[in-house]
Protein backbone atom coordinates (compact mmCIF):
# COMPACT_ATOMS: atom_id res chain seq x y z
CA UNK A 1 0.00 0.00 0.00
CA UNK A 2 1.02 3.43 -0.41
CA UNK A 3 1.65 5.24 2.80
CA UNK A 4 2.77 8.55 2.34
CA UNK A 5 3.12 11.23 -0.79
CA UNK A 6 5.64 14.09 -0.96
CA UNK A 7 6.40 16.89 -2.62
CA UNK A 8 9.72 17.93 -3.26
CA UNK A 9 10.67 21.24 -4.51
CA UNK A 10 13.70 21.23 -6.97
CA UNK A 11 13.81 24.93 -7.43
CA UNK A 12 12.21 26.95 -10.42
CA UNK A 13 12.38 28.27 -13.45
CA UNK A 14 11.35 31.73 -15.55
CA UNK A 15 9.39 30.01 -18.38
CA UNK A 16 8.48 32.46 -21.02
CA UNK A 17 4.56 32.96 -21.09
CA UNK A 18 4.09 31.23 -24.63
CA UNK A 19 5.36 27.91 -23.50
CA UNK A 20 2.80 27.47 -20.42
CA UNK A 21 0.11 28.48 -22.50
CA UNK A 22 0.17 28.18 -27.11
CA UNK A 23 -0.59 31.48 -27.93
CA UNK A 24 -0.07 33.75 -25.45
CA UNK A 25 2.11 36.40 -26.77
CA UNK A 26 6.08 36.10 -26.11
CA UNK A 27 8.20 38.62 -23.94
CA UNK A 28 6.64 38.01 -20.31
CA UNK A 29 8.78 35.81 -18.36
CA UNK A 30 6.72 33.50 -15.40
CA UNK A 31 8.26 32.10 -12.43
CA UNK A 32 7.49 28.17 -11.96
CA UNK A 33 8.13 25.34 -9.77
CA UNK A 34 9.84 22.32 -10.17
CA UNK A 35 8.90 19.34 -8.68
CA UNK A 36 10.24 15.77 -7.48
CA UNK A 37 7.28 13.33 -5.50
CA UNK A 38 8.71 10.61 -3.20
CA UNK A 39 6.23 8.14 -2.42
CA UNK A 40 6.79 5.49 0.54
CA UNK A 41 4.92 2.50 0.42
CA UNK A 42 4.87 -0.41 2.92
CA UNK A 43 8.35 -2.36 1.70
CA UNK A 44 9.45 0.74 -0.87
CA UNK A 45 10.66 4.11 -1.55
CA UNK A 46 10.27 5.51 -4.85
CA UNK A 47 11.04 8.85 -6.18
CA UNK A 48 8.86 10.52 -9.55
CA UNK A 49 11.48 12.51 -11.31
CA UNK A 50 15.00 14.23 -10.75
CA UNK A 51 14.52 18.28 -10.99
CA UNK A 52 17.08 20.19 -12.76
CA UNK A 53 21.05 19.05 -13.56
CA UNK A 54 23.41 20.74 -11.46
CA UNK A 55 24.77 22.55 -14.78
CA UNK A 56 22.08 24.97 -14.17
CA UNK A 57 22.97 26.07 -10.90
CA UNK A 58 23.73 29.65 -10.94
CA UNK A 59 23.66 29.16 -14.88
CA UNK A 60 20.22 30.86 -16.20
CA UNK A 61 21.51 31.26 -19.68
CA UNK A 62 22.58 27.61 -20.12
CA UNK A 63 20.01 27.24 -23.14
CA UNK A 64 20.54 30.44 -24.25
CA UNK A 65 22.03 29.33 -27.70
CA UNK A 66 19.42 27.02 -28.31
CA UNK A 67 15.85 27.86 -30.08
CA UNK A 68 13.59 29.01 -28.00
CA UNK A 69 16.59 29.15 -24.97
CA UNK A 70 15.55 32.65 -24.27
CA UNK A 71 12.31 31.20 -23.32
CA UNK A 72 13.54 28.66 -20.35
CA UNK A 73 15.81 30.25 -17.83
CA UNK A 74 16.03 27.96 -15.43
CA UNK A 75 16.95 29.28 -11.06
CA UNK A 76 18.94 26.29 -9.94
CA UNK A 77 20.84 26.47 -6.56
CA UNK A 78 23.09 24.04 -5.03
CA UNK A 79 20.18 23.15 -2.42
CA UNK A 80 18.12 22.17 -5.65
CA UNK A 81 19.79 19.36 -6.54
CA UNK A 82 18.06 15.90 -6.27
CA UNK A 83 20.76 14.54 -3.33
CA UNK A 84 19.74 17.94 -1.22
CA UNK A 85 15.97 18.05 -1.69
CA UNK A 86 15.87 14.18 -0.53
CA UNK A 87 18.12 14.82 2.34
CA UNK A 88 15.77 17.43 3.67
CA UNK A 89 13.03 14.70 4.06
CA UNK A 90 15.83 12.48 5.56
CA UNK A 91 16.72 10.32 2.84
CA UNK A 92 19.53 9.61 0.54
CA UNK A 93 20.00 8.72 -3.08
CA UNK A 94 20.91 5.45 -1.89
CA UNK A 95 17.45 4.96 0.12
CA UNK A 96 15.56 4.90 -3.09
CA UNK A 97 14.50 1.63 -4.33
CA UNK A 98 13.20 3.06 -7.76
CA UNK A 99 13.12 5.80 -9.56
CA UNK A 100 9.77 6.55 -11.80
CA UNK A 101 10.79 8.81 -14.85
CA UNK A 102 8.09 10.74 -16.33
CA UNK A 103 9.65 12.25 -19.38
CA UNK A 104 13.26 13.08 -20.12
CA UNK A 105 13.44 16.93 -20.20
CA UNK A 106 16.15 18.66 -18.03
CA UNK A 107 13.72 19.67 -15.41
CA UNK A 108 12.99 16.57 -14.86
CA UNK A 109 15.47 13.83 -15.51
CA UNK A 110 18.33 16.30 -14.76
CA UNK A 111 19.59 14.02 -11.86
CA UNK A 112 18.50 10.65 -13.38
CA UNK A 113 22.31 10.41 -14.21
CA UNK A 114 22.94 9.49 -10.37
CA UNK A 115 20.52 6.14 -10.02
CA UNK A 116 22.70 4.33 -12.02
CA UNK A 117 22.28 0.62 -10.74
CA UNK A 118 18.65 0.87 -9.86
CA UNK A 119 15.59 0.10 -11.29
CA UNK A 120 14.66 3.27 -13.86
CA UNK A 121 10.75 2.83 -14.82
CA UNK A 122 10.37 4.33 -18.12
CA UNK A 123 7.64 4.75 -20.86
CA UNK A 124 9.68 2.80 -23.88
CA UNK A 125 8.96 5.79 -26.33
CA UNK A 126 10.63 7.85 -23.86
CA UNK A 127 13.69 5.89 -24.50
CA UNK A 128 13.01 5.51 -28.18
CA UNK A 129 12.53 9.20 -28.79
CA UNK A 130 16.18 9.88 -27.28
CA UNK A 131 17.67 7.17 -29.45
CA UNK A 132 16.30 9.25 -32.41
CA UNK A 133 18.07 12.53 -31.46
CA UNK A 134 20.35 13.76 -33.56
CA UNK A 135 22.01 15.10 -30.39
CA UNK A 136 21.35 12.92 -27.43
CA UNK A 137 20.91 16.03 -24.39
CA UNK A 138 23.65 15.60 -21.89
CA UNK A 139 21.26 14.92 -18.91
CA UNK A 140 19.98 12.00 -20.52
CA UNK A 141 22.08 8.89 -19.77
CA UNK A 142 21.47 5.67 -21.70
CA UNK A 143 23.11 3.12 -19.37
CA UNK A 144 20.60 3.09 -16.87
CA UNK A 145 18.68 -0.43 -15.85
CA UNK A 146 15.37 0.99 -17.40
CA UNK A 147 12.77 -0.86 -16.31
CA UNK A 148 9.67 -0.59 -19.71
CA UNK A 149 6.15 0.06 -18.09
CA UNK A 150 2.92 0.66 -19.80
CA UNK A 151 -0.12 2.24 -19.31
CA UNK A 152 -1.78 1.16 -16.20
CA UNK A 153 0.86 -0.48 -14.63
CA UNK A 154 1.13 -0.49 -10.95
CA UNK A 155 4.08 -0.74 -9.48
CA UNK A 156 2.84 -0.90 -6.10
CA UNK A 157 -0.91 -0.46 -4.58
CA UNK A 158 -2.16 2.84 -4.81
CA UNK A 159 0.43 3.84 -7.48
CA UNK A 160 -0.63 3.80 -11.17
CA UNK A 161 1.16 4.85 -14.36
CA UNK A 162 -0.77 6.42 -16.98
CA UNK A 163 0.84 6.66 -20.52
CA UNK A 164 -0.14 10.49 -21.33
CA UNK A 165 2.08 11.54 -24.63
CA UNK A 166 1.31 14.72 -25.88
CA UNK A 167 4.23 17.04 -23.82
CA UNK A 168 6.69 13.86 -24.92
CA UNK A 169 5.70 10.83 -26.51
CA UNK A 170 6.25 8.53 -23.53
CA UNK A 171 5.03 10.84 -20.95
CA UNK A 172 3.58 9.66 -17.68
CA UNK A 173 0.90 10.72 -15.32
CA UNK A 174 0.39 9.04 -12.23
CA UNK A 175 -2.71 8.67 -9.93
CA UNK A 176 -1.94 7.89 -6.27
CA UNK A 177 -4.02 6.13 -3.85
CA UNK A 178 -2.83 6.65 -0.49
CA UNK A 179 -3.90 4.62 2.41
CA UNK A 180 -6.95 6.42 4.30
CA UNK A 181 -7.19 9.51 2.45
CA UNK A 182 -8.25 11.10 -0.78
CA UNK A 183 -6.66 9.99 -4.14
CA UNK A 184 -4.07 12.45 -6.48
CA UNK A 185 -3.41 12.72 -9.59
CA UNK A 186 -0.21 14.26 -10.66
CA UNK A 187 -0.64 15.75 -14.27
CA UNK A 188 3.25 15.86 -14.51
CA UNK A 189 3.91 17.82 -17.82
CA UNK A 190 0.46 16.83 -19.33
CA UNK A 191 -1.24 19.84 -17.63
CA UNK A 192 1.09 22.63 -16.79
CA UNK A 193 -1.30 24.93 -14.59
CA UNK A 194 -4.86 24.70 -13.40
CA UNK A 195 -5.70 27.12 -16.53
CA UNK A 196 -4.45 24.60 -19.48
CA UNK A 197 -6.89 22.17 -17.42
CA UNK A 198 -9.94 24.24 -16.72
CA UNK A 199 -9.87 26.02 -19.89
CA UNK A 200 -8.20 23.58 -22.48
CA UNK A 201 -5.59 25.48 -23.44
CA UNK A 202 -2.44 23.25 -24.57
CA UNK A 203 1.29 24.19 -22.92
CA UNK A 204 4.46 22.81 -24.86
CA UNK A 205 3.81 19.77 -26.45
CA UNK A 206 5.30 17.85 -29.70
CA UNK A 207 1.79 16.78 -30.62
CA UNK A 208 -0.91 18.85 -29.43
CA UNK A 209 -3.57 16.72 -30.60
CA UNK A 210 -2.59 13.79 -29.06
CA UNK A 211 -1.76 16.27 -25.77
CA UNK A 212 -5.04 17.66 -25.53
CA UNK A 213 -6.50 13.73 -25.87
CA UNK A 214 -4.44 12.54 -23.05
CA UNK A 215 -5.74 15.52 -20.74
CA UNK A 216 -9.19 15.07 -21.60
CA UNK A 217 -8.51 11.17 -20.14
CA UNK A 218 -7.16 12.36 -17.18
CA UNK A 219 -9.87 14.52 -16.54
CA UNK A 220 -12.03 11.53 -16.95
CA UNK A 221 -9.33 9.40 -14.43
CA UNK A 222 -10.30 12.27 -11.74
CA UNK A 223 -13.80 12.24 -11.83
CA UNK A 224 -13.86 8.64 -11.36
CA UNK A 225 -11.84 8.70 -8.58
CA UNK A 226 -12.29 12.03 -7.10
CA UNK A 227 -8.54 12.36 -7.14
CA UNK A 228 -7.44 16.02 -6.07
CA UNK A 229 -5.60 17.16 -9.45
CA UNK A 230 -1.39 18.70 -8.87
CA UNK A 231 -0.43 20.14 -11.91
CA UNK A 232 3.22 20.35 -13.33
CA UNK A 233 4.49 23.48 -12.89
CA UNK A 234 1.82 25.77 -11.19
CA UNK A 235 2.93 28.63 -9.01
CA UNK A 236 -0.55 29.54 -7.10
CA UNK A 237 -1.61 26.43 -6.70
CA UNK A 238 1.89 25.40 -4.53
CA UNK A 239 0.91 28.06 -2.35
CA UNK A 240 -2.38 26.07 -0.88
CA UNK A 241 -2.41 24.86 1.94
CA UNK A 242 -3.04 21.32 1.22
CA UNK A 243 0.14 21.03 -1.47
CA UNK A 244 2.26 22.87 1.21
CA UNK A 245 1.32 20.43 3.65
CA UNK A 246 2.55 17.64 1.11
CA UNK A 247 5.73 19.90 0.43
CA UNK A 248 6.46 20.01 4.37
ZN1 LIG B 1 8.39 20.20 -16.65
Amino acid sequence: MLQEVRLLHAGDCLIDASELVTGTPEGTLVRVPIWMYLLRTDDALLLVDTGMPRECIGNERIFAAEEDGDHILPQMSEGDTVDRALARHGYAISDIDALISTHWHFDHAGGNRLFRGKPVLVHPAEVESARGEEEIPFWVDLGLDFRPVQDGDAPARGVTLLHTPGHTMGHLSLLLEPQGSQPLLLTIDATYTARNWTEDLPGAMVDPQLGMRSVARLKEIARASSAAVFFGHDAAQAQEERWRSLAG
